[in-house]
């Protein structure tokens, strides 16, 4: 009997909080709204999915861990084949007119990637001078290759990669050991995008991104507008995980990034201090918190290594490195 209402208990419990964001929607009074309001990218909780539905995954995504490690310490910033460049086919799916989002939008996501993965971003130079000795410029360029198109009846796609699966309405990813794959739609539930990290089903490989959070014009719905969405979404898909460790003082498995309290939203005014162990100042500015678009804009030297070590011989994403 005690087990038979844990178990009601905890439904309650589910299924109140999966309905806080229809709640937050229709009450924008509410602090429910507030929070509805706040940045959301879902990466980890499908990673936690993931990992449940394939224990292989963690098997294969230690070694990657391993392998980055080794890879980050010995090469540095070294770059495979010279430059990096990654193809990128977009895969819109759209209902509504609003939904199917134009050329223009599309390349200005492509534009801001490049920016933001090549410090020329214009934001780069607030970076303040506690940081500036570790902010980098990664060096990966991409490149609009295709854009896919699908007219769809559903109003949102939720987080379980039903964009990703012809045969659920969306739309397979094209030669994803090649090119990066994006899927622009209505995902719901207050989420702005999530990626797959390195390591999981090919078939799913790439980046979601919710079309009012996609590119710099159109659509694109402040505080979200200025691309930065995608920016952190594939910082993810390149093996980065969120600044502060999806945990209380939490690892980001990077040595020059400070250790954070937990996610920041909005714009946090700095300094922001940690009260981690040694209160150091938080790197708010960081691609990888939860900050708005105008809120985030850099990338660290410790994050830079652990993305090019994908590309290394033997790296989870050296297709990508091959001429
Ligand atoms: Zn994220």
């Amino acid at each position: 009997m005690k087990k038979n209402l844990l178990s009601i208990l905890a439904l309650a419990l589910v299924l109140f909080s999966c309905s806080s964001d229809e709640n937050a929607i229709s009450n924008e009074t509410s602090s429910e709204a507030l929070r509805h309001n706040h940045r959301n990218c879902a990466s980890h909780e499908v990673h936690e999915r993931q990992l449940k539905e394939n224990p292989e995954l963690a098997i294969k995504m230690n070694a990657i861990e391993e392998f980055t490690q080794n890879r980050s310490r010995d090469l540095q910033y070294r770059l495979v084949n010279g430059k990096i460049v990654i193809p990128v086919v977009v895969n819109v799916l759209y209902r509504t007119a609003a939904e199917n989002i134009s050329l223009a939008q599309i390349q200005s996501q492509i534009d801001v990637l490049n920016r933001d993965f090549n410090a020329s971003n214009s934001d780069f130079a607030n970076i303040p001078s506690v940081f500036s000795g570790v902010a980098a410029n990664v060096g990966i360029t991409f490149e609009l290759d295709a854009v896919y198109r699908k007219s769809t009846k559903k109003t949102s796609w939720g987080t379980r990669d039903a964009m990703k699966k012809s045969s659920q309405g969306g739309l397979n990813p094209t030669s994803p050991s090649t090119k990066l794959n994006l899927w622009v739609c209505t995902i719901g539930g207050g989420i702005l995008g999530y990626a797959q990290f390195p390591g999981g089903s090919l078939a799913t490989d790439g980046v979601v991104v919710d079309s009012r959070y996609f590119g710099t014009v159109g659509t694109a719905t402040a505080p979200y507008n200025l691309g930065r969405t995608a920016t952190h979404e594939v910082g993810h898909w390149l093996n980065l995980r969120h600044i502060w460790g999806d945990a209380t003082c939490g690892s980001d498995l990077v040595s020059d990034t400070p250790t954070h309290n937990t996610a920041n939203y909005g714009i946090p005014s700095f300094p922001h201090y940690s009260t981690c162990t040694g209160n150091p100042i938080e790197m708010t500015m960081n691609f990888m918190d939860y900050t708005d678009d105008a809120g985030m804009y850099m990338f660290s030297n410790g994050q830079k290594a652990r993305m090019l070590a994908l590309f290394a011989a033997g790296g989870a994403r050296n297709s990508f490195a091959q001429p």
